[in-house]
């Protein structure tokens, strides 16, 4: 029979808080019911806002909850080779393009252009079509400037390339109960594939991963259930097989919006410090 797969994958780049522990004791409980393996993956390809310490502080605030993960520990900026690699073959396949505007760019391309433009799941304005349509000369010539860019995904031509997408949504609590929900990934418009400052983006690098490390079941916040629509895509472009999927409720703070790293009051060290046990941070997330 086959081990079922699942992990847990923060970033450390602040505190853990009671959304992470959500997560991660779900996974646990979840692994532990269907005789699973559980993963902790470190996502740092953000070199800039990652820390060692934060690093540190996750296997600190998970040994105190009394998880246990599985070791060596993947390390994502420890395997930007392997990123640059799947990057490679998208490029090679003309399905990823050069892509020059910066933020404000964008923003003066949004206020120019008449009647609404369109805006991801995210609430972020879809990245115009000036560089998808640019010629080779202009390509070529821009890369030869020296300016920065990043790789984007030409998203309709991915979507003419895989066909209809979907994604398998399975329960919590009931094993045999799954739904198919079918991918929207035209809503994300040409997604950042590797960013200018780094090799590599988060749906490649968790695509990549997840495919290496041999994934079958992801569980993870409701926040990135749009997200999976273009995980699968990139999924099928690769050759890679699918995880199945379990989004779970986000854990809201007391004013009734999604935690943040830099909220103290919902931080498991801060909650630690004030003297909450292990036992008090499950039985406050209903475990
Ligand atoms: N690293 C992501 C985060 O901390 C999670 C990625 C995932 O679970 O797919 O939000």
């Amino acid at each position: 029979m086959m081990v079922p797969v699942f992990r847990f994958a923060p970033s450390p780049n602040g505190e853990l808080h009671l959304g992470h522990a959500y997560s991660a004791l779900l996974n646990a409980k979840l692994a532990g019911e269907r005789g699973g393996r559980v993963l902790l993956r470190i996502e740092d390809i953000d070199t800039a806002r990652c820390t060692p310490e934060f690093e540190q502080g996750i296997y600190r605030d998970l040994g105190w909850l009394g998880i246990e993960w599985e070791r060596p520990v993947r390390r994502q900026s420890d395997h930007f080779d392997v990123y640059v690699e799947a990057l490679a073959r998208l490029r090679s396949e003309g399905l990823v393009y050069p892509a020059f505007m910066s933020r404000g760019e964008i923003r003066a391309f949004v206020t120019g252009h008449e009647g609404d433009w369109p805006r991801d799941p995210d609430g972020a304005p879809l990245y115009p079509p000036l560089d998808r349509q640019a010629s080779e000369a202009t390509r070529r010539a821009r890369l030869a400037s020296g300016a920065p860019y990043s790789w984007r995904l030409d998203m309709g031509k991915a979507i003419a390339v895989v066909g209809g997408t979907e994604w398998t949504e399975f329960s919590a609590s009931d094993v045999s109960a799954h739904e198919m929900i079918p991918a929207a990934p035209q809503r994300w418009g040409d997604v950042v594939i590797a960013r200018s400052d780094v090799p590599t983006s988060y749906h490649l690098s968790v695509v990549v991963d997840d495919a290496l490390q041999g994934i079958t079941h992801v569980v993870r916040g409701r926040d990135l259930y749009e997200a999976t629509s273009v995980q699968r895509v990139l999924q099928k472009l690769l050759g890679f097989k699918a995880p199945a999927y379990h989004h779970h409720r986000l854990i809201l703070g007391p004013d009734g919006r999604k935690l943040s790293k830099s909220e103290r009051s919902t931080g498991l060290r801060a909650l630690r410090e004030a003297g909450r046990t292990p036992e008090d941070i499950r039985a406050m997330l209903g475990f």
